[in-house]
């Protein structure tokens, strides 16, 4: 390769993934992508159905390069989507809002994920799998301590698995970016920091007996959990 030559499109990247908007805050590798996914279990498909675009909020696993969801098997979204047709996936993560000096320079922090494109039916030995990579990339111990799905339920459930072949992601991260014009402008500017926040488990009132919180529920993923978590 000639020392001028630009370098090897990145894996992920095709044209329709490529940010036209500062495309300096995006990466297009599985890393940058597991990275970001590792640390929330939210997300959101989009799909057409009948031409209307939806844009639905769920949730998601993910393991070895792939996204996996689940649901109702008598859902609209995974019954279209099992279809084979063109779908979007995204994931954002807010870490801030960035308080500029001008209306016009305020922004957010924040790390996001846009995949694109097709769901598959994950069946037979691969699905109970999948449900459990979805549990445990949510509550990360709480598989082993729970009922397995019976016959009934996972009939009841449909899980559709998306490769992570096509796309990108989104950082932004550091305080306002004013115009060097309004930096005499009297008004506090900077970072209001955002995390999310679990509080204090709140037992099943029909429990038996009264087992303690598990530890577990200190590592649930992109949540910063109270450090006692001893139930009331
Ligand atoms: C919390 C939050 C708040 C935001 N607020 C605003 C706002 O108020 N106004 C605004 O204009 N933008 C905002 N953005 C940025 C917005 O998400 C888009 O990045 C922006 O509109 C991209 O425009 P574009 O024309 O470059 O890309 P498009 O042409 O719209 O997209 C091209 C491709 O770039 C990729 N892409 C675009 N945006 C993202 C993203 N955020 N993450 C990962 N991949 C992406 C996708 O693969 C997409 O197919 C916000 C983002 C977040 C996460």
């Amino acid at each position: 390769m000639n020392k001028n030559s630009p370098p090897p499109p990145a894996p992920l990247k095709t044209e329709r993934v490529s940010l036209r908007r500062r495309p300096d805050r995006g990466q297009y590798s599985l890393e940058a992508v597991t990275a970001i996914l590792d640390q929330t279990f939210l997300c959101h498909l989009g799909f057409v159905a009948a031409g209307q675009p939806f844009v639905i909020p769920t949730s998601f696993g993910l393991e070895g390069g792939k996204i996996y969801v689940h649901g109702s098997s008598a859902s609209r979204m995974l019954r279209e989507l099992s279809q084979g047709i063109p779908m979007c996936f995204t994931a954002m993560i807010l870490d801030g809002l960035v308080l500029a000096r001008s209306a016009f320079n305020h922004s957010m922090n924040y790390r996001s994920v846009v995949v694109l494109g097709k769901a598959f039916p994950v069946e037979g030995a691969e699905k109970l799998k999948a449900l459990e990579i979805m549990s445990e990339h949510m509550v990360p111990g709480r598989w082993a301590e729970t009922r397995l799905p019976n016959s009934t339920e996972m009939m009841a459930t449909s899980v559709l698995s998306i490769d992570i072949a096509e796309a990108s992601t989104k950082i932004r991260s550091g305080p306002p970016l004013d115009d060097d014009e309004d930096m005499d402008h009297q008004c506090w500017a900077g970072v209001l920091p955002v995390q999310a926040f679990s509080g204090l488990p709140i037992p099943d009132p029909r429990s038996k007996g009264s087992p303690p919180a598990p530890s577990y529920l200190g590592s649930v993923r992109g949540l910063t959990t109270p450090t006692d978590i001893e139930p009331k």
